[in-house]
């Protein structure tokens, strides 16, 4: 019998590591920054401390400098990061440098891994990726506009980016462009490009202000913005394939972030509940209390099987799309569902901006929107299911585990 749930030691080190690390360090620095300001020079400090630690890049491989985790690892340790803000970052593992070092680890040439990808596992640069764009829906990428014309031995990119996450100061962005319009299938129309983004024509708008407040998610132009041939990841009409492979893990990535989010969440609300008092007694005693603890306890328990199962697949070189998409949506669903319940045990001080949940609040909403909004990862697992039973006559390989 394989299966054993017993965590290696090496794991439970390394989670303790990162777990000292988030509760000691990260989070008292977090709450002193917002009291005092002082945040970017506070997180440099924090990032150097966290190297000096050995907890650097701990998705990337050691000869690139990192701690060289697999997916399974990596869940654990991004699950510590979740609880706080900025833990991920401090560690180098935040989206989306995280997912860029995946893709240029596995895309790109050696020539633009020395370029691009040693400096940015060195925390000396920070990167974006630029798919989607206003005007056309972000779901479908076959539709991207963004158009890349050969001139000779460059492209000239000309086109209109938005909600490109961590794209002010950032070094240089993967571009998603199109270069085959009539290429078929409609995948294969579009090809990835490493821009820098210092390059004439590559315009910075502005930071669009979402219900989470400013967070760098920039709106970007792209004005003949001249790229050399060897400017391509990945090779030409491997944008869509590139996009894909990248999101996977991504997703997961952001999964275990948001379980550790999650169960922060669920935390507030059963120390509220514990220590709020009425009726001669306390708002834990209540069974309708109660009954959102064991609904969030059940659905974290869930989170947890779901994103460990995926990481599980992706260690393994397995097929992980139906997984990846029923965790990304299951996760992302709780998450709003975890921390509205919080708020809502809190009363009045919930919604004030005295206790931290309208703003996990806030941040959580976009979870049902990046990496494939809810109805397209829906969708996809009805496709799986429907094809699942059309070749099987039984769903069981399309529902995770083929357990019956
Ligand atoms: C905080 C944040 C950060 C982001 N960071 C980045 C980034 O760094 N780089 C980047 O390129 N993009 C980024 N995005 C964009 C994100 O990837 C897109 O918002 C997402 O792909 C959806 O595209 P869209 O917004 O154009 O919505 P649309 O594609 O227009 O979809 C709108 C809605 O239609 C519905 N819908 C879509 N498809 C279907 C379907 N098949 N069936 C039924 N209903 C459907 C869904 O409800 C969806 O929310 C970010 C977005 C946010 C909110």
């Amino acid at each position: 019998m394989a299966i054993d749930f017993t965590l290696p030691p090496d794991v439970v080190r390394v989670r303790e590591r990162v777990r000292d690390f988030m509760r000691n360090e990260v989070a008292p620095a977090e709450a002193r920054f917002a009291r005092d300001g002082g945040w970017r020079k506070g997180l440099a400090e924090l990032r150097e401390r966290a190297r000096a630690a050995g907890l650097w890049a701990p998705h990337m491989p050691p000869e690139y400098g990192g701690m060289g985790l697999g997916p399974l690892a990596m869940a654990f340790v991004s699950a510590e990061c979740g609880r706080t803000m900025m833990g991920a970052y401090v560690l180098n593992c935040h989206a989306p440098d995280e997912g860029n070092m995946h893709t240029l680890l596995h895309h790109a040439t050696e020539e633009q891994k020395a370029r691009y990808l040693r400096p940015l596992v060195d925390g000396k640069v920070r990167s974006c990726f630029a798919m989607t764009e206003p005007e056309v829906a972000g779901s479908d990428p076959t539709g991207i506009r963004t158009a890349a014309v050969k001139d000779g031995d460059h492209w000239v990119l000309d086109g209109h980016k938005w909600f490109i996450s961590g794209a002010r100061g950032a070094a240089f962005a993967i571009v998603i462009a199109k270069t085959d319009p009539d290429a078929q299938p409609p995948q294969a129309r579009n090809t990835a490009f490493l821009v820098d983004m210092d390059a004439s024509g590559f315009i910075i708008v502005r930071d669009v202000e979402t219900m989470a407040g400013h967070g760098n998610h920039c709106e970007i132009r792209l004005e003949g913005v001249r790229v050399p041939d060897s400017a391509i990841l990945g090779g030409r009409g491997q944008g869509h394939r590139l996009g894909q492979a990248r999101l996977g893990p991504a997703r997961l990535a952001h999964c275990m972030r948001w379980i550790g989010s999650a169960e922060t969440a669920l935390e507030l609300l059963v120390g509220r509940a514990l220590s709020r008092e009425l009726h001669g007694g306390v708002l834990a005693d209540k069974q309708l209390i109660q009954a959102m603890m064991a609904e969030s306890a059940m659905e974290l328990y869930a989170a947890k099987l779901m994103v460990l199962h995926a990481a599980y697949l992706i260690e393994k070189g397995l097929p992980f799309r139906q997984e990846v998409s029923i965790a990304k949506h299951h996760v992302a669903n709780i998450l709003w569902r975890i921390t509205d319940r919080a708020v809502q045990v809190h009363g009045a001080l919930g919604y004030s901006t005295d206790a931290p949940l309208e703003r996990m609040l806030r941040h959580a909403r976009s979870a049902r929107l990046v990496d494939g909004a809810d109805e397209v990862h829906l969708g996809q697992i009805a496709a799986h299911v429907i094809e699942a039973f059309r070749a099987d006559g039984t769903t069981r390989r399309a529902t995770g585990l083929d357990l019956l």
